[in-house]
């Protein structure tokens, strides 16, 4: 055998999954394709975190022109001076932690067996016997069969992300958290921005933070256009020109297709011809252990859950632990979601809704952030000829389990809120009871203040 395990995607699920498998004294190697380092650290958290903070900057008033924006973030991504990041820092990260790095693109062809293509770059095919294996290969960008658009040309984030030239206009198709981040961080360096969304924004998140950013957005200029659908797309007027269902047209010299993005197709992968467990839907069947069969795991966006880097790291190392022995299950109940626009928004568990479909006897408190006193203290992030008489706008939202008397859901849009949504995080995952938090000291005036009022509040509800 080669490998005690072979890790396949060297983003941050592959990463952990390698550096906990060499810490456990197992002979490793992670093969990658492209970028060792995967996502995250190149194409989407990292620079799109540092545009956001370059566009605040902007936003509040300094003079921060584009090419600083952009000059920071190919800094972020290793890219400075250069045409495509260089992923060495991540390379000699897990060659110092004793992981093989295999350049190249894997192949499953039976139990315990691995090609890897040559990857074009003096590197050389090769056959690889294993022992375990954890996929830990990504996600791409769902592109949805929208008449035109391929012939058209659009944008994936990846463009969005890591543009050198800004476009005077931008159509984005798609309000998550990609789509809202990206729309914000453009408009504020002066880009013409059309939203097009079919639900409502950030789909995921409490319905008060989805009004919170729209109303943000538009503040700024961003044409947010709500329940609208791309029929046709064309080339023509500043560059493309989207026909939406309701018979209007959106314009931009760039599209950025944002609508989700599906796992990798582990069927090519030949996941099956080892005995992995797939859906109907080709997505990973997984167990609480991350397995799909003898030997075999998955973690991170490939394993077909939540997309986010910190499940995707928590993940690598659940596939990791299990791949060498170690019993570790999952538990995702209290995984935070966060989107960095400003105001921020964090989210935790469930809404009263699904909880009240899931069967629980549950109930909602709720705070207007605006009239609390670190809503005061704060100025809204309006344009300066706004009137800012008001308190910064947001809202900070807590589900009780009135059995249980324990929180299920923690929802916020305010300043600081992907800091304060951990707080629920942690009164979920360790289920501490109302009563605890509503008795915790919570500094003044903070948005953790807001939230142990509201503890107070659900308090006297139980009482
Ligand atoms: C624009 C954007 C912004 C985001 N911002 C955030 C954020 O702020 N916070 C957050 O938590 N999440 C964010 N996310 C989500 C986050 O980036 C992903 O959930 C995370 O990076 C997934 O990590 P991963 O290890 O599963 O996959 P990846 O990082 O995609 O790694 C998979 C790797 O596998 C390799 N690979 C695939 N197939 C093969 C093969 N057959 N052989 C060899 N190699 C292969 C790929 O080349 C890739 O490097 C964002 C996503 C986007 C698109």
């Amino acid at each position: 055998m080669d490998y005690d395990l072979v890790v396949i995607g060297s983003g941050a699920s592959g990463e952990a999954a390698a550096y906990a498998g060499a810490e456990a004294g197992r002979k490793v190697a992670v093969v990658e394709r492209d970028l060792v380092g995967g996502l995250c650290s190149f194409w989407a958290c990292m620079p799109t975190k540092t545009l956001l903070d370059s566009a605040r900057r902007r936003h509040d008033g300094v003079d921060y022109p584009w090419e600083r924006a952009a000059a920071r973030r190919d800094w972020m991504i290793s890219r400075e001076r250069i045409d495509y990041p260089d992923d060495s820092g991540h390379v000699k990260g897990l060659e110092g932690a004793g992981v093989e790095v295999v350049r190249g693109e894997a192949r499953i062809t039976g139990p315990g067996h691995l090609e890897v293509s040559a990857n074009g770059n003096g590197g050389r095919a090769r056959s690889l016997e294993i022992g375990s294996l954890v996929i830990a290969a990504g996600s791409t960008p769902f592109i949805p069969p929208v008449e035109g658009l391929a012939e058209a040309g659009y944008w994936t984030s990846n463009d969005a992300s890591s543009a050198r030239d800004l476009p005077s206009s931008i159509v984005i198709l798609g309000g998550g958290p990609v789509g809202v981040e990206l729309a914000q961080a453009y408009a504020r360096f002066g880009v013409k921005v059309t939203l097009v969304e079919g639900s409502r924004l950030l789909a995921r998140e409490h319905p008060r933070t989805a009004e919170v950013v729209s109303a943000q957005l538009e503040r700024e200029g961003v044409d947010v256009r709500i329940g609208a659908h791309a029929v046709k797309v064309g080339r023509g007027g500043a560059g493309r020109i989207v026909e939406l269902a309701d018979g209007t047209t959106a314009e931009g010299a760039e599209l950025l297709v944002s609508v989700g993005r599906r796992a990798a197709d582990l069927r090519a992968m030949g996941v099956e011809e080892a005995g992995g467990r797939l859906t109907d839907r080709g997505l990973a069947d997984h167990d609480e252990h991350l397995s799909i069969g003898d030997g075999l795991y998955v973690a991170g966006d490939a394993a077909g859950g939540l997309q986010f880097t910190h499940v995707a790291d928590y993940e690598g190392r659940v596939a990791a632990a299990n791949a060498i022995g170690r019993p570790y299950a999952l538990d995702l109940e209290s995984v935070p979601k966060t989107t960095f626009t400003e105001p921020e928004t964090g989210a935790v568990g469930i809404t009263v809704e699904e909880a009240r479909r899931r069967g629980i006897d549950a109930f909602e408190v709720t705070q207007d952030f605006s009239v609390t006193a670190r809503g005061y203290s704060i100025e809204p992030p309006w344009p300066s000829d706004t009137a800012i008489l008001e308190g910064s706008p947001g809202h900070v939202t807590a589900v009780v389990d009135r059995e249980r008397r324990v929180l299920v859901g923690a929802f916020a849009a305010c300043p600081g809120a992907s800091e304060l949504i951990h707080e629920g995080v942690i009164a979920i995952k360790a289920a501490i009871p109302v009563s605890v938090l509503a008795d915790t000291i919570h500094a003044f005036p903070t948005a953790a203040r807001v939230f142990g009022n509201l503890m107070l509040d659900a308090e006297k509800q139980l009482r």
